[in-house]
């Protein structure tokens, strides 16, 4: 303002108008001018939009009955909506805590981390983009852990890292805890949750499909249990591998599960989908899932399972069976 009026500056008004700053504050509400940055931004900040009223990190709306809930609550609550148990996603290293007995787990193949070997635009990118969350090094995070009474070989994928997606690493290490399970005779457990194979590796990425299913071809043939848990959502290269060739296939209430979404199955088949399609609910009735566990009860259902096929393992290793 004054430096287009340079020419009237001079007169009394840029006097004027210092005067009228340092006193309108105390009198009027705050101008809508953007003089003092350190003051306005917060408070212009929630009539902007609702979103913004609710601090960051402290609450969450649930998506399906639009109750805030407070984040504290809904992490004593394993992630799942007080009012509605709507599940919302959870973290691989949660997931574990979740399932396996206190200080029972032991990680391994922490350090693997994904290469760009195709140099796929903006790949290494996302790379560094998931890994600064510094909670794990990939989709997948894998071990052996108790739970109940029972050693097994545990995997957890994690949908925020890139989409959950299956590369190299998350093939690799899937495939090394099943043959470590195989080695030491325990069941294996997969919690998946991925968008697919990731795309970003092409072949390499499609290849894990087979290993992993190669694998457990192995860890079956010495009559070990695999235990495949689905979440939401579970789509695409991992639903075509080893997500649906487990001894016992159970997930979580209301996730998306499937190969091809529902959209190109729609605009394929040109016809019209039930409004449950693709859910566990619908997979359940048509027969591709043994049973829906809501997540505070999964670690009390893998104890039943694990106790009932791992009897029959007992009997088999014993020199009488
Ligand atoms: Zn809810």
């Amino acid at each position: 303002m004054t430096k287009q009026k340079d020419g009237n500056a001079t007169t009394t008004f840029p006097k004027k108008t210092l005067g009228a700053e340092a006193t309108e504050p105390a009198l009027t509400p705050p101008p809508t001018t953007s003089n003092n940055a350190f003051v306005k931004k917060p408070r212009l900040g929630p009539s902007k939009s609702r979103k913004r009223e609710i601090p960051e990190g402290l609450w969450n709306k649930c998506p399906r009955c639009s109750t805030l809930l407070y984040d504290k609550e809904l992490d004593e609550n394993l992630k799942v909506c007080l009012h509605c148990q709507h599940h919302f996603p959870i973290g691989a290293r949660e997931r574990i805590n979740s399932l396996v007995e206190t200080c029972s787990f032991t990680e391994i193949d922490a350090d693997m981390t994904s290469r760009d070997p195709l140099s796929f635009p903006a790949y290494a990118d996302k790379l560094v983009r998931d890994l600064k969350s510094g909670v794990r090094k990939d989709a997948v995070v894998t071990g052996l852990g108790k739970i109940g009474a029972h050693r097994v070989g545990l995997g957890a994928m994690d949908f925020a890292f890139l989409g959950g997606s299956m590369g190299s690493v998350v093939g690799e290490k899937l495939t090394r805890l099943i043959e470590l399970g195989t080695e030491k005779k325990l069941p294996v457990i997969i919690v998946s949750t991925s968008g697919g194979a990731r795309m970003y590796e092409g072949m390499f990425s499609l290849m894990q499909m087979a290993k992993t299913c190669g694998a457990l071809a192995y860890h079956a043939k010495q009559r070990l249990p695999f235990i495949s848990v689905l979440t939401d959502p579970t789509f695409a290269g991992v639903m075509a591998s080893f997500a649906t060739v487990g001894d016992l296939i159970i997930a979580e209430p209301a996730a998306r599960i499937g190969f091809a979404g529902a959209r190109v199955i729609k605009d394929t088949t040109q016809s019209e989908l039930p409004a449950d399609f693709q859910t566990s609910e619908f997979l359940l009735e048509h027969g591709l899932i043994d049973a829906i566990v809501a997540r505070k009860e999964l670690k009390t259902t893998l104890e039943f399972y694990l106790d009932f096929l791992m009897s029959g393992q007992k009997k088999i290793q014993s020199p009488t069976g």
